[in-house]
């Protein structure tokens, strides 16, 4: 069966009921991997029927807000929920990864360590902790956080994830594409980008490219500061046509591209450029494999 790929969160960092922020769930066999937490991301894992106690590993492409927004609230949620049974989180992201994981719930300074000590403290919390299977003491959450480079970054069962530098915001932000790699289909997830030779070696051959897709090609001005740092429609095609892959998903739209005008734009041109699959990104919405 080839991994799951559920999207949570399709869009940017503006509030748009469609899509807002970015983040995706994969499930390789029993594993649940998360990759960004933008905004809202927590809300709709739960939505979309999963547990954040599930989801064993976090991946960040970059630390732009849209990207990681709700990790607070999916690392209060993950630890409130827990019984104490489930695997410790490992997060890996590029730099600042590790100093956000700590500025969020390190001790003692962190900005919710409170509510870590008056979870496991205070007799209410710990009973509810009880109440749901745990054994006391409640203790604080283990978060392993790591900032990584390039290269083979995790490692499960059955796969392997690599990660690529791509062009965003540089210097400002660091901004790493990844790449999933199992026995049953690889999984490229582009995060944000212009297109770049880096994230077409990455992906060559994947049987499905998550991509960056923010406008149509009259919005992508050439010399424009979106142009340097982004993808449109044209250049997420040329990326799956240069790379190879056997289905392209576009996301990270932005929001007036729900118009039907500017959407059927966007895959006509998306369309004439790659003649594979192309599945549009909804939030919720499975993507389907044939
Ligand atoms: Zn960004």
């Amino acid at each position: 069966m080839p991994p799951r790929v559920i999207m949570l969160c399709t869009g940017t960092p503006a509030p748009d009921m469609a899509h807002w922020g970015s983040s995706f769930l994969v499930g390789i066999g029993e594993e649940w991997l998360m990759f960004d937490c933008g905004h809202g991301a927590n809300y709709k894992l739960h939505k979309a029927g999963f547990q954040s106690t599930q989801v064993d590993r976090m991946f960040f492409t970059h630390h732009h807000s849209d990207h990681d927004a709700d990790y607070p609230s999916f690392l209060l949620t993950r630890f409130d929920m827990s019984i104490g049974k489930e695997s410790e989180l490992q997060v890996y992201g590029p730099k600042l990864t590790e100093q956000l994981t700590d500025r969020l719930l390190g001790e003692p300074n962190g900005a919710y360590w409170h509510d870590i000590v008056a979870r496991t403290k205070h007799p209410l919390s710990v009973a509810a902790y009880v109440e749901r299977g745990g054994i006391p003491p409640r203790k604080p959450p283990k978060i392993h956080a790591r900032d990584i480079g390039p290269g083979t970054v995790a490692t499960g069962k059955n796969w392997e994830i690599t990660a690529a530098p791509v062009d965003h915001v540089q210097p400002y932000l660091d901004s790493l594409a990844y790449r999933i790699d199992s026995d049953e289909g690889s999984i490229v997830f582009s995060g944000d980008t212009s297109p770049c030779k880096s994230l077409t070696d990455l992906a060559t051959g994947a049987d499905l490219l998550v991509m960056e897709c923010i406008k149509v090609d009259e919005d992508m001005i050439p010399g424009s500061p979106s142009y340097e740092t982004e993808t449109g429609t044209f250049g997420a095609a040329q990326t799956a046509v240069d790379a190879g892959v056997k289905r392209l998903a576009l996301v990270h739209q932005q929001g007036k591209m729900e118009e039907p005008v500017r959407k059927s734009q966007a895959l006509f041109e998306v369309k004439s450029v790659y003649d594979g699959p192309v599945i549009w990104g909804e939030e919720l919405l499975e993507v389907p494999w044939e």
